[in-house]
């Protein structure tokens, strides 16, 4: 059997596998700001990877780190028993993240720290003796993984139409200043009492970078606020450095109770995530708990020693090389290169913030997705990774990327949108 034919034990995650199958475009290393195919081709890597090699590909001090640590401790369980680098890496978490935010939950994922965090937001309802707060208010259009906690809050129907929800969740409109105030609308439906908490994507990533328009997030921050509510930010895209500082809550200067992060935590080398909580919170849910365990929630791997050991070596790498300032300082670069695709074939709109950036193309008469799926499989044949979400390619290199390389990401995508049909 052809280990890669459609006979393949790997049932592969969001992938279309008959069409992979048939003509399979593999990876086998990757070095910086590189992948390199079994048969030595460079790809350019326009995308971290899925967002999350922040720090470029297999650098020395992070390998070293895990290598390390798997000969040190391999595992130590978390549940009623500690090892020091889970401790010392929530603290180093800690020191990066907004001020307040000093509670630190380790999960593997982000959809583990979504759903980690929809329910310290119900935790802390009820400990405050909020109890009936048990609704969750998500956005069209929002991606937090896909735990059913996730593709409840979530906003993408594909994701959602063939799995039971959650009850009790409402979505907010997609962005428009004035569309924070339908939190009002919901609100004024169902009371204020009800509801736990309100979770966004500063700005939303999956599907198709969609940068929030002045004042959004603020207002929902006010709105939360006057009522009660709990407002969590999924950061799982945003977080280290994506928009030149350690979180979006600091880029845009504003503050919820809850952030979830994952990916650029550990430069992905090393599956972890987190849901960061203010103190308050960690503190309502712990001194109101009957004496034992306070919070009925982890995994087996929460604070796993070698994800611990991993984000630990990444946070010297980002402060060492100063990426985020590095991403800050290369964003109105990138933002400039991004505009020159303007007037290119079948663009109809450039979005972009920090060191990110979405082409939206026209969708193909009849044929939605197309016209971009064959932009990304021209492109990876022609050495640049991208990543199409519908009929937007979205763009998020790591942030060691050179200008020299920007040009290259967008001229090759120029040339790509003339040869696609
Ligand atoms: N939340 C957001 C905002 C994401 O972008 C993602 C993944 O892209 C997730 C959650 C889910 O993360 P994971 O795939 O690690 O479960």
């Amino acid at each position: 059997m052809n280990s890669l034919s459609n006979e393949s034990s790997f049932w592969m995650p969001f992938t279309d596998n008959r069409t992979f199958k048939a003509n399979p475009r593999l990876l086998s290393s990757a070095k910086d700001m590189h992948y390199f195919t079994p048969d030595g081709r460079a790809v350019l890597d326009a995308t971290s990877g899925l967002w999350c090699v922040n720090a470029g590909h297999t650098r020395a001090k992070i390998v070293e780190a895990i290598r390390t640590q798997a000969a040190v401790l391999d595992f130590a369980p978390a549940f009623q028993l500690g090892h020091p680098p889970a401790f010392e890496f929530a603290q180093k978490v800690a020191a990066i993240f907004p001020d307040e935010f000093d509670r630190v939950f380790f999960t593997n994922s982000g959809s583990e720290a979504v759903d980690s965090a929809l329910k310290i937001a119900l935790a802390y309802q009820r400990a405050i003796g909020q109890g009936a707060r048990t609704r969750l208010i998500g956005r069209e259009r929002g991606y937090h993984g896909v735990g059913f906690g996730g593709i409840s809050v979530g906003g993408i129907v594909n994701n959602r139409r063939a799995f039971p929800l959650l009850p009790g969740v409402d979505h907010l409109p997609e962005w428009g200043t004035h569309l924070a105030d339908a939190l009002e609308s919901i609100v004024a439906l169902h009371g204020a009492e009800t509801i736990a908490a309100v979770i966004v994507e500063p700005v939303a990533g999956s599907t198709g970078v969609l940068v929030p328009p002045r004042g959004y997030l603020e207002r929902l921050r006010a709105i939360t606020s006057r009522h009660g509510i709990l407002l969590i930010f999924d950061e799982v895209i945003t977080a280290f450095g994506r928009l030149g500082q350690a979180t979006a809550a600091q880029y845009f200067g504003v503050t919820p109770d809850i952030i979830t992060c994952a990916k650029g935590i550990t430069n992905a080398t090393v599956p972890m995530g987190a849901a960061v909580a203010q103190r308050r919170i960690y503190d309502a849910i712990v001194d109101s708990a009957a004496p034992g365990i306070e919070f009925f929630h982890g995994y087996t791997y929460s604070g796993h020693p070698l994800a611990a050991a991993a984000g630990l070596a990444t946070l010297e790498v980002y402060r060492e090389e100063g990426l985020f300032e590095r991403a800050r300082a290369l964003a109105p670069y990138w933002e400039e290169r991004a505009h020159t695709l303007r007037g290119a074939p079948h663009v109809i709109d450039i979005r972009n913030l920090g060191l990110m950036a979405a082409i939206e193309l026209r969708p193909r008469e009849g044929a939605p997705g197309v016209r971009a799926t064959e932009a990304f499989h021209r492109a990876f044949d022609e050495g640049l990774l991208i990543r199409v979400t519908g009929d937007t390619i979205a763009l998020s290199p790591p942030l060691i990327v050179e200008e020299t390389q920007i040009d290259q990401i967008f001229d090759k995508i120029a040339e790509v949108l003339r040869a696609v049909a």
